[in-house]
């Protein structure tokens, strides 16, 4: 049991970064819920008070550096360390490339990539100071993988992959701060409600049945890698549903 540690989770208010905030706060973290819509966070902070966990939120949009930098410090406020960072907020408009949909390409580097960044960049300072933390990153398998219509999308899904494990190699092996990647295939969740492609919303609808994995299903993932003793540093999980090519 983690009591008294802190956990960041970006991207709190829905699907996968709303089950890991639960969990985490299930194995005794104190979480700080970001997102941009607050009634989702308000909601989620009662949920996990209820259940006998500790949370709190701050609204919070990734593509704000200044916004991200003052997560990060309102998560030193409450406990003056923060152990976990969750960089999960993300966005998935897939499209075919010459439908030129380049606000939405806009949106998902801005999202999928500087998010990250900024919480790198957030965060990274305060872990190397207090010498432990875990920063996570939430991948895809489309950052391993290419489709059509997926080229942007998987682009910053590759690029964040490139990214986090870059950073692992570049740790102080003095310090005991850990970096994972988590990977995960197609998990029911709001992701797809960003699709305006008529295409692909098409494709998807006719497309084979298959048993998605569930948001706790990451959730628990998560939790295992950063509940391994500080000297294991889980750094990638991979994750499908069994019936994902
Ligand atoms: P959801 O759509 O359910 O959740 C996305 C979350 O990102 C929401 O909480 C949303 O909150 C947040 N978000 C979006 N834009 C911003 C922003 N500008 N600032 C802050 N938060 C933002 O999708 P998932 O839970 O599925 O997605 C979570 C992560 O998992 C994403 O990175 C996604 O790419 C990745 N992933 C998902 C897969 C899936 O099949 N579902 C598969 C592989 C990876 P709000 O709108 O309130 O700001």
């Amino acid at each position: 049991m983690a009591l008294g540690k802190t956990a960041i989770v970006t991207g709190a208010s829905s699907g996968i970064g709303q089950a890991t905030a639960k969990e985490l706060a299930s194995k005794g973290y104190h979480v700080l819920l970001a997102a941009r819509r607050e009634d989702r966070l308000i909601a989620l902070k009662k949920e996990i008070e209820a259940a006998g966990g500790t949370a709190d939120y701050k609204i919070t949009d990734v593509t704000s550096r200044s916004e991200m930098t003052a997560l990060i410090e309102a998560g030193l406020e409450t406990n003056g360390t923060i152990d976990v960072l969750v960089n999960n907020a993300g966005l998935m408009p897939l499209s075919f490339m010459n439908k030129l949909k380049v606000d939405e390409w806009d949106k998902m580097i801005d999202v999928n990539i500087k998010g990250v960044l900024y919480g790198i960049a957030a965060v990274l300072p305060v872990m190397e100071k207090q010498k432990f933390g875990h920063i996570l990153t939430i991948s895809s398998v489309a950052g391993h993988t290419i489709s059509k219509g997926s080229a942007v999308y998987s682009g910053t899904k590759f690029a964040v992959r490139a990214i986090t494990e870059g950073l692992r190699q570049e740790i102080d092996p003095s310090h005991e701060i850990r970096v994972t990647i988590v990977s995960p295939g197609a998990v029911e969740t709001e992701l797809t409600d960003t699709i305006t492609d008529e295409d692909i919303i098409t494709a998807f609808k006719n497309g084979q049945p298959m048993e998605m994995l569930k948001a706790q299903d990451i959730a628990n993932a998560i939790a295992f890698a950063v509940e391994q003793p500080a000297y294991v540093d889980v750094n990638e999980i991979l994750i499908r549903p069994r019936q994902q090519p």
